[in-house]
């Protein structure tokens, strides 16, 4: 029996209409969807010329009998859904019954398929949407599409498409992507004669991730997982335009679910200069969202500049009526019906995982992960990526500077199709580590590291394994001095550190400040004379807005005239010639802001202005003792690795990578 139908006009006209068939990535998505759907275990891909030549996708799902195979190829013809209000529901990743249709009109396609009750398979054959053969032959259960000559019969589109290598990393991207979401299928991906990709089912997420991306990867990314109980899903029932008169026991009691969420998110230290590395699925739909982006830039708000993104592979999971899936036609963007609660689930859940891991930067990783986002320490002048872990010696006779070390060449990115979600190829790893592929078997040290012959000076040091050192660790530093009276170096026995002491104070008053404003007895310095300001007209009326919020701040300040206000009082710690400069910084933040001010922001906004002006300065010589005093008091604090601002507090070189840097190991 067939299970395929052409679905009804009034249905079809409700369907996000759009194209879906832009480049040979939509067309490997499209296919790999509809495998999914079928149900199976096992799925590969054959690619020639980018997917220009060739996209052939194999699969052991449930196939289609004949009957169905034909019907396939009609626009509207799917088996996923049936009326309208199938649409609130979705389940399946297809449900437009366009895509077939689509592509087999521009492509020379070839479908084999067999559903594992039948005898036989069938065959068919088309061009250009002209049926060229149906047979029936000898198939193994499954199905298999290629795909040949993608737009052959559009000169000019075709003449869009880009380079072979271009299109071949979206659809590596994308493949990636989907055996990422599901650990427990056996993937493949076959660019002619080269293996790209070979994943045999696995366990979990995590061993996924290693198996394609390796250790180092797994090592900077964070697991989380969450639950969101629901007190109500979907929408009411029934919908208010079928509700003739609500009777009592008509209003049905409201259904219960959740929302599941896990995953991975990446350390701090990890900083990507575009969103490119963030990947979110919605019930195994790989989609694009702002609400969820904006989640997570909450959620690394105040640990990372506000420049640089985190590498991110989420899961969430909801009943089916929670989410809109109709809204684009293909199928990347979403409609959540209870967002700012799922919002706000995302945001807490990232922020607590990323709280609970407090890591601290390794110093090379630092240099390699944040080509331009923020300086680093770096030598002028290029080094080459074998020589980052010489650092110290090359920088001895550069003068010693701060700028943004170079951008490395190789972070070619890999996009998906129209949709704008691209990863860089090297998505979360360290970039000095490895060459531009980092899928499957590619996945080597492009600078093989040649060991250096033994001459009896290479005893290795006992080092434990540190890929990921606890802050637990900053609370046993020793201080041995300041480079430029600015950054003191210390050590422990997990290395070299260097702090920034402006910053780690700031970060140390940031979370003092913060916890006072809570418990609302800030700690305030009375002026010996009130100070009068001059504000500018939209100062004056954030100054208005935030004024409570200042005087919870030890901020005691009154309109003094239109444009002028007197401060009696100020935030401990802060010079009475800095009032002035520091009141113009916080209300100019907020003036710039274009969204709406939100209470957590102005807190957070007041308190690393505040922690900002107080701190310790750079250029400032510091004893001994009080170099003890603010690493401990920075052990102590929640999140020590960066500032407020999101800058990194510490650098640490590992005993590792001095080792290497000696060519110990
Ligand atoms: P949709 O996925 O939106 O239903 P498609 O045009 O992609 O529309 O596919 C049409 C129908 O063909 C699907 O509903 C499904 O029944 C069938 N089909 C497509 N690909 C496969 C496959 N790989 N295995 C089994 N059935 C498939
Ligand atoms: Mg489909």
């Amino acid at each position: 029996m067939g299970r395929i139908h052409v679905l009804s006009e009034n249905v079809a006209n409700k369907i996000a209409a759009g194209e879906v068939v832009e480049r040979p990535a939509s067309v490997v998505k499209e296919l790999l969807e509809n495998s999914l759907d079928a149900g199976a275990r096992r799925i590969r891909v054959n690619v020639e010329a980018g997917g220009k030549k060739l996209i052939q996708i194999i699969d052991d799902g449930c196939g289609m009998v004949r009957d169905d195979a034909m019907l396939a190829f009609e626009r509207h013809a799917t088996s996923k859904i049936r009326n309208a209000d199938d649409l609130v529901s979705i389940a399946t990743l297809g449900f437009r019954g366009e895509a077939l249709p689509s592509i087999a009109s521009v492509s020379r396609l070839r479908l084999e398929t067999r559903a594992p009750e039948d005898d036989a398979g069938t065959v068919i054959e088309i061009a250009g949407g002209k049926l060229l053969t149906v047979e029936e032959a000898g198939l193994p259960p499954g199905t298999s599409i290629a795909v040949r000559d993608l737009f052959f019969n559009i000169p000019a589109r075709r003449k869009f498409l880009k380079a072979e290598s271009t299109e071949l990393s979206h659809i590596a991207s994308l493949v990636t992507h989907y055996a990422l979401a599901h650990p427990e299928m056996h993937w493949e991906l076959h660019s002619a004669t080269n293996a790209m990709l070979i994943a045999p089912p696995v366990a979990d997420h995590s061993q996924r991730i290693y198996q394609v991306f390796g250790r180092e990867t797994l090592d900077q990314l964070l697991p989380l997982s969450a639950m969101l109980p629901l007190e109500r899903i979907g929408l009411p029932q029934p919908p208010p335009w079928r509700r003739s008169q609500p009777e009592e026991d008509e209003v049905a009691e409201p259904v219960k679910g959740d929302i599941k969420l896990h995953g991975f998110v990446s350390r701090p230290e990890i900083q990507k200069l575009n969103r490119n590395s963030i990947f979110i699925f919605v019930n195994g739909r790989l989609i694009r969202d702002r609400l969820v982006q904006h989640a997570l830039t909450e959620a690394y708000r105040n640990i990372v500049p506000p420049t640089v993104y985190p590498v991110v592979l989420l899961f969430l999971e909801m009943p089916f009526t929670e989410v809109d899936v109709n809204v684009h036609p293909s199928k990347v963007e979403v409609r959540f019906r209870q967002s700012s609660l799922l919002h706000d689930f995302i945001r807490d859940s990232v922020r607590a995982a990323l709280m609970k891991a407090r890591p601290v930067p390794a110093f090379v990783t630092e240099m390699r992960a944040q080509p331009t986002a923020s300086p680093s320490l770096s030598p002028r002048g290029g080094v080459s990526a074998a020589e980052v872990g010489e650092l110290g010696v090359t920088a001895a006779d550069a003068a010693f500077a701060l700028h943004a070390p170079e951008t490395p060449s190789f972070t070619s990115r890999l996009q998906f199709e129209g949709s704008g979600i691209a990863i860089e190829a090297n998505a979360a790893i360290p970039v000095a580590r490895f060459g531009p592929q980092t899928f499957g078997g590619a996945l080597q040290p492009a600078l093989a590291e040649v060991a250096p012959p033994t001459n009896g000076c290479s005893v290795t040091v006992t080092a434990e394994e540190d890929a990921a050192v606890g802050l637990e660790s900053l609370a046993t530093l020793k201080p041995l001095g300041q480079i430029r009276d600015s950054f003191i170096l210390a050590v422990n026995p997990q290395g070299l550190w260097i702090i920034d002491q402006h910053v780690a104070h700031e970060r140390v008053l940031f979370e003092k400040i913060l916890k006072q404003r809570l418990a609302a007895t800030p700690e305030k310095q009375q002026l010996l004379m009130p100070l009068i300001i001059e504000l500018t007209p939209s100062q004056m009326a954030v100054f208005a807005e935030i004024s409570d919020e200042l005087q919870l701040n030890g901020f005691e300040a009154e309109p003094f005239g239109t444009r002028t206000i007197a401060v009696k009082s100020t935030a401990a710690g802060i010079k009475a010639d800095e009032v002035e400069h520091m009141l113009h910084e916080i209300l100019d933040q907020f003036e710039r802001e274009e969204q709406s001010l939100n209470l957590e922001k102005i807190r957070t906004g007041i308190a690393a202005t505040i922690a900002c002006h107080a701190a310790i300065k750079v250029n400032m010589p510091l004893e001994q003792n009080k170099m003890e005093w603010l690493l401990a008091e920075l052990a102590k604090t929640d999140c020590p690795m960066s500032c407020p601002h999101g800058r990194p507090v510490v650098l640490r070189y590992s005993v590792k990578d001095i080792q290497r840097a000696f060519k110990r190991i």
